[in-house]
């Protein structure tokens, strides 16, 4: 057991938590501008969910193409829901920040004239996804993580943020411990941010890595700060039928076609101008109408063929070799010789943590905590509204991630004091790790999850209505009520992975409810959230964020929050 006199304090000018795209770009920001940055990871850096990013990048390079038009697709995609100033200063900075990356050194794939390719993808008016092959994501990490590392950036790898130190309005850093030996610390900051990432493994069937569990999201909530717009998740067309691993829209872009068991090409019925390249959350339902009426394929019949054997094998040797080798080892199937099979898998979150454009948190949906930031995908700044555009995440993570760190640099020029830690700010921390570690119930860990998963796929997924919903919030809450009766067989300081995993656990479980809360009140269907008792977006009365808090009792309560409207007018979407 841990004593508070145990408890380092370290002290930073920022500290920040999570070393994906958009933690390295801020500590890079940071450190380059003389501030002592420190980066705590429950992974090594390389290892973050960016690296497995495939498809691309957006930015509008190409002749015919304009920031405007990527505006106008982003919004529109978002389904209205994404805050056009932001989403106007991330496309309009979009070009810029893929030359920033290329001069840090990421190689990007290139065409016939030497200039960076760029390739369709869904729900874009343009070709704009500028990318490393089908490796996008790694080339952009691998280039950043080397620029942070050589900038002195100081990185904790394999210590995992507990708690946040949440005073009178104010934050000063966090409370985290060294997985490698439970060791507890304090890193005192004048400046915290947060960049954890995504939360897909509250689902069944997803693409996220075993990391992405939401851990901010419930760490803040716990502190009576809000979650914004949590109920929008985004399931993508194409994971691999039975595993949920992605084959990214690239896939799709380069000419993949979708048919269900009849031979049918069946985006003609939903989507019959953007066909298979219509956005995500279009293409994702139409897969599981398909399937709900029979006309799946698999053993199951959960799943529906996409086929590039039509395709120059040179395209799939040369631009798509990372999602061909995923398709052998998990399924045995060969894009070069036929279709494989894929299913809706969830993939993004488009709410999160609250910012403002300059990625500082809100407290209520008109004001900000001091001290504390947040971008990346846990964030909800928000540029993705209802539903995110395939290449725009890689882009957000790494542009507000870099806009982030500058705010912070701006911020501490400004002179925000040191509000100097005390051990005790550990002993929230200390109490749920002891309190875990000594669980002798009967429940397990891997088992509650399960169940956690598998109600979230099955109430919560692509199709949702108030009863599925309902009944997901009642086993979120006796779940809730089992996981006080847990058992964890290893009482060992040394890597303990069960505990990390119960702590993880708590998380999920906790922040799902504030999407299912969410979208049980959102009685309209918009981008990634489609009820099917009210299957029209209702801009009357649900043009408007939600903004969720959560008290002691994991009783959820909402709030509306303003939605930045600009140029684009919200319209009927078609594709
Ligand atoms: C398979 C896949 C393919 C994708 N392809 C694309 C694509 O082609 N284009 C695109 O635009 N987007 C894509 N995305 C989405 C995009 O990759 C992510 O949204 C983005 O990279 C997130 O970056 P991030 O920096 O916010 O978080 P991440 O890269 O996920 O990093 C999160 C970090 O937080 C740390 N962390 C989390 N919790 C804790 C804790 N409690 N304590 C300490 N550290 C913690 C982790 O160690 C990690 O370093 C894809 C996503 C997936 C899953």
């Amino acid at each position: 057991m841990n004593k508070p006199s145990d408890v380092k304090i370290y002290e930073y000018d920022a500290v920040i938590v999570g070393s994906g795209l958009a933690g390295l770009a801020a500590a890079k920001e940071l450190t380059e501008a003389g501030k002592k940055t420190a980066v705590i990871t429950k992974l090594h850096p390389l290892r973050s969910h960016s690296g497995a990013a495939q498809g691309g990048i957006n930015a509008a390079l190409g002749d015919e193409d304009s920031t405007e038009l990527h505006e106008f697709d982003t919004v529109k995609g978002s389904d209205y829901l994404a805050d056009q100033d932001c989403v106007e200063l991330m496309c309009s900075k979009a070009p810029e920040t893929i030359r920033w990356a290329e001069r840090m050194g990421c190689v990007f794939s290139r065409d016939e004239e030497g200039d960076i390719a760029i390739r369709p993808f869904g729900g874009q008016s343009k070709p704009r996804a500028c990318y490393a092959k089908d490796r996008t994501g790694l080339a952009l990490l691998q280039a950043i993580y080397e620029q942070a590392f050589r900038a002195g950036v100081e990185i904790f790898d394999e210590w995992y943020a507990a708690d946040l130190i949440y005073k009178d309005g104010k934050v000063s850093g966090v409370a985290a411990y060294d997985i490698r030996n439970s060791e507890p610390a304090i890193f005192n900051a004048k400046v915290t941010m947060f960049a954890t990432g995504g939360h897909g493994r509250a689902y069944r069937f997803n693409s996220n890595a075993h990391a992405n569990t939401g851990d901010s999201l419930s760490i803040v909530a716990r502190h009576g700060l809000p979650l914004e717009d949590m109920e929008f998740v985004q399931f993508h067309p194409s994971g691999l039928g039975g595993s949920g691993v992605l084959i990214s829209e690239a896939a799709r872009g380069e000419g993949g076609r979708l048919f269900n068991s009849e031979g049918e090409r069946f985006m003609s019925k939903y989507a019959p101008n953007a066909m298979e390249l219509a956005s995500r959350d279009v293409v994702s339902r139409a897969i599981m109408e398909e399937v709900r009426q029979g006309k799946g394929v698999g053993k199951d019949g959960q799943s529906v063929n996409i086929d590039l054997t039509h395709l120059d094998p040179e395209i799939i040797l040369t631009r798509l070799p990372e999602l061909r080798e995923l398709a052998i080892a998990f399924q045995g199937q060969d894009m070069l010789k036929e279709p494989i099979h894929i299913s809706a898998t969830a993939h993004y979150s488009m709410g999160g943590i609250p910012t403002n454009i300059n990625c500082q948190v809100r407290k209520s949906p008109t004001e900000l905590v001091e001290g504390f930031y947040a971008a990346g995908e846990c964030s909800c700044v928000s540029v993705h509204g209802a539903n995110r555009l395939g290449a725009n995440s890689v882009l957000e993570a790494l542009l507000f991630g870099r806009h982030a760190g500058e705010n912070m640099v701006k911020t501490l020029d400004e002179g925000i004091e040191l509000r100097k830690a005390n051990v005790s700010d550990a002993d929230t921390m200390l109490a749920e790790m002891d309190k875990l570690k000594s669980s002798n119930g009967s429940e397990s860990v891997p088992k509650l999850r399960e169940e956690l998963q598998i109600g979230m796929t099955a109430d919560a997924g692509v199709f949702r209505t108030k009863e599925s919903l309902e009944r997901q919030i009642k086993l979120i809450d006796k779940l809730l009520k089992r996981f006080k009766n847990i058992r964890i067989d290893d009482k060992s300081k040394t890597f303990n992975t069960d505990l990390q995993e119960a702590i993880e656990l708590g998380h999920m479980l906790e922040f799902s409810k504030f999407i299912v809360v969410g979208a049980l009140n959102r009685e309209e269907s918009r981008g990634g959230h489609y009820r099917e008792d009210f299957p029209t977006r209702d801009d009357e009365k649900f043009l408007k964020h939600t903004y969720a808090y959560m008290d002691k009792d994991f009783n959820i309560s909402l709030e509306w929050g303003d939605v930045v409207l600009g140029k684009f007018e919200p319209k009927e979407r078609t594709y």
